[in-house]
């Protein structure tokens, strides 16, 4: 069966009593070589676990499976469980579980995965919900080896931005902190069924097994990075006068010059090397206060 095919996804929605669900943000893909290229560059080494986020009707899973070890696959809609109990009955490497990837606990659920080898994780998402899932897979703290989304093109655009441009914001410093990542290419509206409003883009992340930088106190760091984005823009000293009540803005413009930048500099140029040494000199003068 040619899990691509229009007519065949029609099908089995249809034979199954399925409408296409908005809300799930249900947009299958309807394209082979889109659908083996993610497979193909999602992951390097074959005795990887796959986390699969959405399996629709289990286009990708299929082909995660016969390039990994072992798909452990979650989906929302209960009504797509009896599909996928079909499309993969002759697969018996994949974990099917009928859940809300929010709702999961994942150190749990990957546990055993973990014990065996390592795990990396590959999903077309569902677009009304990117970013919380991406933000729940890196805070996690599990020690992914890539994370391969298809997310919205603008989004990808987002999250591959190079400090100071337009694009990058407080998800692509957050996201810098954990890997690098890459935009492997772009996917047309027109190769989902049904088609979403804008063109999407596959974005991989390789995870950081040494992470380059180590502010002191992470949580003050995220507050520097969202503080820094909120107001866009206002200069950086104006903008974490409002996120860092506890400092004067005459503190954070000094602390903001010792670290090598004019005064009046935006949030927007700073990467996330230079929100980290910014976040450890706040860190310290707290420390001091
Ligand atoms: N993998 C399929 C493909 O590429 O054709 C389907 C991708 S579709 C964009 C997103 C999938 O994620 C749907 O199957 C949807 O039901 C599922 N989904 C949506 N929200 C979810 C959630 N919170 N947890 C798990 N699955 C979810």
């Amino acid at each position: 069966m040619n899990l691509c095919d229009l007519g065949t996804i029609k099908q089995i929605m249809a034979a199954h009593g399925l409408t296409f669900r908005k809300e799930f943000g249900q947009n299958f893909l309807t394209r082979r070589e889109v659908v083996e290229e993610i497979a193909d560059r999602c992951c390097d080494d074959e005795n990887t676990t796959i986390l699969e986020i959405g399996p629709g009707i289990g286009v990708l899973t299929q082909e995660l499976a016969m390039r990994h070890r072992k798909v452990i696959a979650v989906e929302i809609d209960r009504g797509l469980i009896p599909v996928l109990h079909g499309t993969l009955a002759e697969y018996d490497n994949i974990e099917l579980h009928n859940a809300d990837v929010m709702e999961v606990d994942l150190p749990a659920l990957l546990a055993p995965a973990f014990a065996e080898g390592p795990v990396a994780v590959c999903a077309n998402l569902p677009y009304y919900i990117t970013t919380p899932i991406l933000m729940k897979l890196l805070e996690s703290g599990l020690p992914f080896s890539t994370i391969t989304v298809m997310v919205q093109a603008e989004v990808a655009q987002r999250l591959c931005a190079k400090a100071g441009s337009g694009d990058y914001g407080a998800i692509t410093a957050v996201l810098a902190y954990y890997g690098r990542a890459e935009r492997l290419f772009t996917v047309p509206a027109g190769y989902f069924v049904p088609p979403p409003k804008v063109n999407s883009a596959v974005v991989r992340i390789d995870l950081w097994q040494d992470r380059p930088c180590k502010p002191i106190d992470e949580a003050l760091f995220f507050r520097v990075i969202k503080g820094a984005f909120e107001q866009r823009r206002k200069t950086l000293v104006n903008a974490l006068s409002s996120a860092f009540p506890e400092f004067s803005k005459e503190e954070l413009a000094e602390e903001i010059v010792a670290a090598g930048h004019r005064a009046d500099i935006r949030g927007e140029k700073l990467d996330v090397a230079a929100f980290s040494d910014l976040a450890d000199r706040l860190a310290a003068r707290k420390e001091n206060k």
